[in-house]
């Protein structure tokens, strides 16, 4: 018989790759969404594959999943800055009631739980690069902090079950991640500037741009959480790609790769923006034999030539960035 996995977000960004990436490892998948920053547009090549089941539902009501279930995963919750920012009480409560929910359904189930944190767990970091050992830096009453608290307490709740209820959980700490399905006006740094790149509009890049960020494929980031359900370490783990690059050469590489004619504009930079970001990334190596295969460049291209086909196609505006929030954070 075969697996059964429900993905909560599963019609967002990282989701949508995951239902695929578990559908081709033979699971029955069951994607859960309330589509609030995701779209049903990203899994609709799934709807015909017999062992995917689309289910429309908000995770913080009450959520019944029919029949057996073998892992949660939960990836449901606003994840850019610009989403969050827009969505504050609705990224606490998923990260809170959303997370108690999917513990419940895996806890009911008698299924493995694996909680989609990130890397914002340790805010603007004061240990560089950053070892899953670190408590992080982050300040609870910045307008960031609905976001980055709200994830530290997925993972204090995760643990909890775990430790309470021995419940079989994994936390990953998600580092940025980009690819194709991000959305171009989601305010994170890699699609404001394709999009921007691709209109041939200034590049916006906060601050001086010498803030650094590490950029991880999509491909990459899915082996690892697939790895990480398979695996008997709960955790946490940083997934990301250790490569570190400053923003503003982020923006002057995306230029060149569109082959586009942009300059770039100084934007001021946004409060509580991390001044440095790069994953430590040792134990993935050690335990799960994890690293990112795809060199950024190709990455980069292979987003630049979906955002080509698709953007006109994307509806922009339900979360237009303003300036100062563009190109600035990166994915969260
Ligand atoms: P996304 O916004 O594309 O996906 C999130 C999905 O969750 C969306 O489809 C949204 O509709 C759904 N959702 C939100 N609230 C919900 C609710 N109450 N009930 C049901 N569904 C709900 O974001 P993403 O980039 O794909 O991120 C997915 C997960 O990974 C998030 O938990 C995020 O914190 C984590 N993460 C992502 C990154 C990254 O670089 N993309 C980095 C760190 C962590």
């Amino acid at each position: 018989m075969s697996q059964r996995a429900v993905v909560t977000g599963g019609a967002g960004f990282l989701g949508s790759h995951l239902c695929e990436r578990l559908l081709a490892e033979g699971y029955q998948v069951v994607c859960l969404d309330n589509f609030l920053t995701g779209r049903p547009a990203n899994v609709e090549h799934l709807l015909a594959e017999p062992g995917f089941r689309l289910l429309r539902a908000d995770l913080c009501d009450y959520v019944h999943v029919p029949g057996p279930v073998d892992a949660v995963l939960h990836f449901a919750s606003p994840a850019s800055p610009v989403d969050y920012l827009r969505l504050p009480i609705q990224t606490l409560k998923v990260g809170s009631v959303g997370t108690l929910h999917a513990l419940g359904l895996a806890l009911d189930k008698g299924a493995r739980f694996l909680l989609a944190s990130t890397s914002e767990t340790y805010g603007d970091p004061q240990v560089h690069p950053q070892p899953e050992s670190y408590w992080g830096h982050v300040n609870p009453v910045g307008p960031r902090g609905v976001y980055d608290e709200a994830k530290r307490f997925a993972e204090a709740l995760t643990m909890a079950y775990r430790r309470s209820h021995g419940l079989d959980t994994r936390i990953v700490r998600i580092f940025n991640t980009f690819g194709a399905r991000m959305r171009p006006d989601d305010g994170r740094a890699i699609p404001t500037f394709i999009r921007q790149a691709l209109a041939g509009d200034p590049l916006t890049v906060a601050g001086d741009g010498s803030q650094t960020r590490s950029v991880c494929y999509v491909d990459d980031l899915v082996e690892g959480v697939v790895r990480m359900l398979r695996s008997q370490h709960a955790g946490p783990i940083n997934l990301g790609n250790p490569h570190e690059l400053s923003v503003l050469e982020l923006a002057r590489w995306i230029i060149d790769l569109a082959g586009s004619r942009s300059g770039v504009a100084f934007v001021s930079r946004p409060e509580d923006d991390p001044s440095v970001r790069r994953p430590d990334t040792r134990l993935a190596q050690e335990v799960l034999g994890w690293e990112p295969q795809v060199p950024i460049e190709d990455g980069l291209k292979r987003t630049i030539a979906w955002f080509r086909e698709s953007v006109s196609t994307l509806p922009v505006g339900r979360a237009r960035p303003s300036a100062s929030s563009t190109g600035s954070a990166g994915p969260g």
